[in-house]
């Protein structure tokens, strides 16, 4: 289900908790939001529809890509650039890192680890910190 995007703060500072299978419902509609919102959004966390559950969304290419319980294990190159939200208006100054290690549970709840560089390791990295209750 299509769910609207939240804007308040001080709910989207809050850190969200770990998923598990029981949480399937919102993994299928944090997808059907990101697809509904694919022409003006990079990613999306599940705290951005209403849920304090540690689940992000991304596109690669035109494919939207699940991650469960996503956490970083390696980061290197970090460097300054600007982000936009969707929750938020404008954009803001922010430090990234160029390359990460993401080990994550895929829509199956399997885990997995993988390399992510450039712009899809920044969406990666902002929506991480979504669940952290980070804002950028
Ligand atoms: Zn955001």
């Amino acid at each position: 289900m299509i769910k609207e995007i939240i804007h308040d703060v001080h709910f989207l500072s809050q850190k969200s908790t770990p998923a598990t299978s029981a949480d399937i419902q919102a993994v299928r509609d944090l997808k059907a939001t990101f697809i509904a919102n694919s022409d003006r959004a990079a990613g999306l966390a599940a705290n951005m529809i209403g849920i304090h559950k540690r689940i992000i969304v991304f596109g690669l290419g035109k494919l939207p890509v699940m991650m469960i319980n996503p956490e970083i294990i390696a980061q290197d190159t970090p460097y300054q650039t600007t982000e936009g939200c969707l929750s938020l208006d404008g954009v803001r100054p922010t430090q990234r890192f160029k390359h990460i290690t993401v080990k994550f549970q895929n829509e199956q709840f399997q885990w997995q680890t993988q390399d992510f560089t450039d712009l899809i390791a920044e969406v990666i990295q902002h929506e991480i910190d979504h669940c952290n209750g980070i804002l950028i």
